[in-house]
This record gives structure tokens, sequence and C-alpha cells, in this order.
């Protein structure tokens, strides 16, 4: 199946009111644009520095979503080229994409990372420390949170996921109904190409998907490493 029909194929499937996130690590632009005049409308770049090289061949015919580990010296970059930062984690990234805001007069939409494995080496926040995190990030002139994003433990079988669902969607609804000022829980980042049908069924509305529209990744032309 070439990239068009994939794509296809998973817009015809998605529910209403799911968006599909493109995850492109590793993707050359050519096949990005391909997917693109497919019908998707995000992109997810987890490097700063591959999303430029996508962005002078796509630019504004999609939305840029931030997906990978942002690192403080790439912020600057970053806030130029993305609509959204799905991955804020610490009150330090968050002050810096603030920051970074204020100087270009931009306000930042972001999702909060939830490290809902709980596992030590990964990125995210843990859930009972999300609050905290939101709290204080809320009060941020120029970022706007919009809701909450979660991986997952890798590999295994994709219903090992499922808890970790669970459990997010569960966070995402306390939050949005503590309704808090300038909070607004409106977009839950949940499924990959293994989970996406799980997340669905436990109630995300924006599920990032690449080996399923691109193929196989091949990691040896790529700053990409794998997972
Ligand atoms: C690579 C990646 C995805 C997509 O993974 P696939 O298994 O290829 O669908 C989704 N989210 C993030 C954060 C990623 O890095």
């Amino acid at each position: 199946m070439t990239i068009r029909e994939n794509v296809k194929l998973i817009l015809s499937e998605l529910p209403d009111g799911v968006e599909l996130v493109a995850a492109a690590k590793t993707r050359q632009p050519e096949e990005i644009l391909e997917a693109v005049d497919a019908g998707v409308k995000i992109i997810g770049e987890n490097y700063v520095q591959e999303a430029e090289r996508a962005y002078q061949a796509i630019g504004n015919k999609a939305r840029w979503h931030f997906i990978g580990h942002l690192q403080k010296n790439k912020v600057k970059k970053a806030v130029g080229l993305f609509d959204m930062v799905e991955t804020v984690d610490s009150v330090e990234i968050a002050r810096e994409i603030d920051k970074r805001c204020t100087q270009i007069g931009k306000i930042m939409p972001i999702l909060i990372e939830i490290n809902s494995g709980r596992e030590d080496q990964k990125s995210g926040v843990f859930p009972e420390k999300a609050g905290e995190l939101i709290e204080e990030v809320s009060t941020y002139q120029n970022i706007r949170i919009m809701g909450l994003m979660t991986m997952g433990p890798f590999g295994g079988n994709p219903e090992d996921s499922r808890p970790y669902f669970v459990e997010t969607k569960k966070l995402f609804e306390k939050i949005r109904k503590l309704n808090l000022p300038s909070v607004e829980m409106r977009y839950l980042s949940m499924g990959m190409t293994n989970s996406y049908k799980i997340a669905i069924e436990e109630g995300t509305n924006m599920v990032r998907i690449g080996t399923k529209l691109f193929g196989e990744r091949d990691y040896t032309s790529s700053q990409a490493t794998p997972q």
C-alpha cells in the first residue's frame, strides 16, 4: 500500500472527533508531503532539525506538533516552527517556552506529557504530580494548556497499554472538571500504530501514527534513535 492509501484508510477508520497526527520521524519531506496531500492535517515531529527540513517542503499546508523530548537549547527554534508542543513535562521547559514565546509575541498551545507507566527513565510527569505542574504553568502568559499526552509502555501486547490509557483519561477528566483559569482540557493525545484502537476505545481524541502510515522506519538515514 502507498502512503496515500494508508492515510485514506486510517482517516476513514477514525471516529468523528479523533484527530490524526502523522508521526514523521525519519521520513523524507516527500513522504510527508504525500501524506499531507492525502489528507493529513497535523504532522508530529520529534526533532527540531528534521522538522525544519520538512517545513521547507510543506510549510503551512499542515500544522506542526512537537512530540519528542524537547531540550532547552532547542526551544527558541521550536517555538518559531511548531503550532503545539505535546510534551511539556517540567516547569523548566515550560518557563523557557514561555520566555521564548514572549520574545516573538506568540501564545503556544501545549499538552502536558504524563508518564503513565511511572518509568523512571521515561519523559513525562508522574500522574500524581500533574496537577501541581498544571497549576504553575497555567499562570504563564504565553502558554495555553490544552490537554494531556501519554506514550504508555512500549512493546509487548498492545492490550498492555490499556490501563495506562484508562488512567490518563481519568486524570484528563479530573483536571477538566477543576475548570482552572486558562486551562482548556480539549485534547487527549494517546495511541500509536500498535495501540491506537485501544486508545480510541478508552476515549482519546488525538492519535499519533507513524508506521501504519509510512511503513517501518529505517533509522540509518536519520538522527532519530530506535525506542
Ligand atoms: C514515533 C512516535 C509515534 C508513532 O509511532 P508508530 O509506532 O510508528 O506509530 C507516536 N508518538 C511518538 C511520541 C513517537 O515518537
